[in-house]
């Protein structure tokens, strides 16, 4: 098994929890803007390529950790104690590459080099911001965690199993000290991620016992090796529990709030997100949508009530209206022993219906495979795309399914109908064809290393949700086949509920971090406005109040693209070809809206 990136799993708390892309490096970036075959590298393009290759080199030495979960495995045996001289060497590191960066003129670049530069100076600027302002070292414990790199260096394959041992040893020498630096560190943490980090580092223990234990029982090494390995995983796990303890005796008698609050709440958007809106506009968007979306739904609802619900009266209030006929509809759904042919059934018939419409260029060469979920991702339920990382050159792409073997009735129901006939469909829109999965095909055709680690989010989440809009508009839906021209209003109706969750994500974290808004309205929002189970809503609750504006990638990538859209519709009129958008837009790679933006202008 190689190293995989988890690009996104939709149906998870997890989903855009990770920015990272695939992309194989087989040749230098080239001019992506001219559509030249023969371009001749300039000089400085020649330059900034090399210094490309200088500022991955350093950073995966600054970074070892987040080396290996790429795939650079270079640096495995090395653990960063997170103390304020590795906070220097980080700002030293930082100021470095500006200095380098700063040094070449933007518009001696090619378009994909532009980009490139902006990803990079945008990194800095967010590492520094992270270290100086934001300053989540002191109060954020969950931040502290060593397991998930060493479950990693156990359940990944990409190496022989003894060597891995090896690094796994080396690397747990730091991590007494790695938990000391951390309670230097911590002066007013939350409540929130404190008892989050409690639940997750003992959650961590297991690695170093059980999972530990099993990878040794396989290893050739000697038994006295084997024991100095168990030995120190010993002092890992009493460290760990350690920490564990520390936190919960911790006296914190004036908790900072998990609130951001609206001054970092503003940076941390613009740093992470990159769009060409603010923080303010794109709530002020998501309100607004939120509103047509109640609209549109209602329109339906009472279209379609004498077909699912004439035997009931239908609410004066809208909202209740609405949230009834979603339940009559969600009824229709697959069998969990289906649920994977379901969705394979579906990939060539969104091929059909996209080459039909002409509505981008896929690929024939690059399948994608459809699998169960492989065990060491077990446990999360659902579907994700898998691409290999940017070191690994040849991997394959994977539509992982979960299996739903092993749940009860009743847990598989409430999940089957969630997933219904229709959500399904736009599912396998965002995961897939011609969400993920096709842009990352894209993205491989003008590979650069920056991108594959430095690709922004909003990009990548928004073009998903922009192609679930972008097939119905275009008539999509299963039932009616390859001709269809008009998606029916029961698709519409469970599209618009699936577009209110990201739209009230967005609501939810600037309204949280900004506006002190409580746990009873956040619910409200969930529940009542955006039609959510309660395990739902409250696993959105616990999530937003331990994250900050992550949550907002989809909705604002998903505007802005939109909007690029309709924009460049108005201004060429009758001359605007919606294959020839989509095929230009997925050309630059990774890069965020903003830029991409401007390149097609
Ligand atoms: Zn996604
Ligand atoms: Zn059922």
């Amino acid at each position: 098994m190689k190293k995989y990136i988890l690009v996104c799993i939709s149906l998870s708390i997890l989903c855009g929890m990770s920015k990272l892309q695939a992309q194989t490096e087989k040749h230098e970036p080239h001019n992506a803007g001219t559509g030249n075959v023969h371009v001749e590298i300039p000089v400085s393009d020649d330059r900034f390529n090399d210094y490309k290759g200088h500022f991955v080199d350093d950073l995966w030495a600054v970074y070892p950790s987040w080396a290996s979960s790429v795939g650079y495995h270079k640096y495995d045996n090395k653990l960063v104690i997170p103390d304020a001289k590795s906070r220097d060497r980080e700002l030293a590191f930082c100021k470095a590459q500006l200095d380098s960066l700063h040094s070449f003129k933007i518009s001696d670049l090619s378009d994909a080099n532009k980009t490139d530069y902006f990803l990079i100076d945008n990194q800095i600027k967010y590492i520094e911001w992270g270290i100086q302002e934001q300053r989540a070292f002191e109060w954020d414990p969950s931040g502290y965690n060593v397991s998930g790199g060493f479950a990693d260096m156990l359940a990944n394959d990409y190496d022989k199993l003894d060597t891995r041992l090896n690094n796994f040893y080396e690397k747990m020498a730091a991590i007494p000290a790695y938990y000391a630096a951390a309670k230097q560190n911590i002066l007013n943490p939350t409540k929130e991620h404190t008892e989050l980090a409690i639940e997750q580092n003992l959650g961590g223990v297991s690695v170093f016992e059980k999972d530990l234990e099993d990878a040794l029982t396989k290893s050739g090494l000697e038994e006295a090796t084997k024991n100095k390995i168990r030995e120190r995983a010993k002092t890992s796990v009493a460290a760990i529990n350690d920490f564990a303890e520390w936190l919960k005796n911790l006296n914190n008698t004036y908790p900072r709030s998990f609130r951001l609050g609206k001054g970092l709440y503003q940076r941390k958007f613009e740093l992470e997100i990159q769009s060409s809106y603010t923080a303010d506009e794109v709530y002020a968007f998501a309100v607004t949508h939120k509103l047509e979306l109640h609209e549109k739904m209602y329109e339906i609802t009472k279209k379609l009530w004498p077909k699912y619900l004439k035997s009931k009266s239908m609410p004066e209030d809208k909202l209740q209206a609405i949230r009834m006929m979603i339940d009559a509809l969600s009824v229709k759904h697959t069998q969990p022993e289906m649920f994977q042919s379901a969705i394979e059934k579906q990939m060539p018939e969104l091929i059909a219906f996209i080459k039909k419409k002409d509505l981008i260029y896929i690929d024939p060469s690059k399948p994608l495979v459809v699998r169960k979920e492989p065990d060491y991702m077990a446990g999360v339920a659902g579907a994700s795309i898998n691409a290999p990382g940017p070191y690994d050159k040849n991997g394959n792409t994977y539509y992982n399914v979960g299996s739903l073997a092993g749940w009860d009735k009743e847990k598989v129901e409430s999940y089957l109908r969630e997933y219904n006939h229709y959500i399904l469909q736009i599912l396998n829109i965002h995961e897939a064809i011609p969400g993920h999965y096709t842009q990352l095909v894209y993205a491989n055709q003008s590979p650069s290393i920056i991108k594959s680690i430095l690709g922004n989010n909003a990009m990548i989440e928004g073009w998903a949700v922009y192609t679930e809009r972008m097939m119905l508009e275009n008539g999509y839906d299963g039932d009616k086949g390859v001709s269809s021209t008009e998606a029916s209003p029961e698709m519409w109706l469970m599209y618009y509920k699936w577009n209110l969750r990201s739209t009230c994500n967005t609501i939810l974290d600037y309204s949280v971090h900004t506006k002190d808004m409580t746990k009873e309205a956040a619910m409200h929002l969930l529940m009542d406005e955006a039609f959510q189970q309660k395990a739902e809503a409250e696993g959105k609750w616990k999530r937003v109040s331990v994250s900050q504006v992550q949550l907002c990638c989809y909705f604002t990538g998903f505007t802005e693209i939109y909007n690029l859209r309709e924009e460049l519709k108005k201004k060429e009129g009758n001359k605007f070809n919606l294959k020839k958008f989509h095929e230009k837009f997925l050309s630059f790679g990774s890069a965020p809206v903003k830029y991409i933006k401007v390149m097609m202008k």
